[in-house]
């Protein structure tokens, strides 16, 4: 099974109709997840991307119920969550670490972030289409990621990152309902307790 290396990351591009299961095979691991139309005519456009906020507001709750799909910045669906075996435990509010957050956390901006490797990874696809989201990401523009099997406690108009509560092997299954790349980041954090400890790596499958 393919590997999203521990720290690092992995893409994969899926035609409209099939599907990737993520596998948090350590049990601890978030990981970020974002996914980018592949339009079937090239443009500089700004890029259609799966977002947490249209998500959330057009489905009135903070995650979907598998049957329910992620949208993207149109409102169409792009992702849908076939599956999940999982607690269903998984965060759409937080932003994906990046050097600043490590430095206000007291580390330093060379540390590995969830960020960065999604420059990282868009710079490694050749479709035409992410050469304008390669410009976007070299300006600062980071989409809000699905941070899979994290777990963010919110009450009381206070989010707080907690414990994981994924047990090892735990996994989803997302359908593209159009053709999109993939990316997928093992959250490199080791400062906060979203990993539950060291990061690690996890695995993923196209179904
Ligand atoms: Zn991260």
């Amino acid at each position: 099974m393919p590997t999203i290396p521990a720290r690092s990351f992995a893409t994969q591009r899926l035609q409209a109709g099939q599907s990737i299961k993520i596998t948090n095979t350590s049990g601890g691991q978030v990981i970020d997840t974002w996914a980018f139309s592949v339009p079937e005519t090239p443009t500089s456009t700004f890029p259609r991307y799966m977002s947490m906020i249209h998500t959330r507001s057009t489905l009135r709750k903070l995650l979907p119920a598998p049957g329910e799909a992620f949208v993207d910045n149109k409102r169409d669906p792009i992702l849908s969550l076939v599956e999940d075996a999982s607690p269903g435990v998984h965060d759409t509010l937080f932003a994906a670490c990046s050097p600043e957050r490590y430095v206000q956390l007291g580390g330093t901006a060379e540390h590995d972030s969830c960020a960065v490797n999604l420059y990282e990874a868009v710079k490694t696809r050749d479709e035409p289409c992410f050469e304008a989201v390669r410009g976007f990401l070299g300006c600062g523009w980071v989409p809000d990621p699905l941070n899979l099997f994290m777990n963010v406690g919110v009450g009381g108009g206070r989010v707080q990152t907690v414990e994981p509560v994924t047990r090892p092997g735990d996994y989803v299954v997302l359908r593209a309902e159009r053709e999109c790349v993939v990316f997928m980041s093992a959250c490199p954090m080791d400062i906060a307790a979203c990993n539950g400890g060291e990061p690690t790596s996890a695995e993923f499958a196209v179904l």
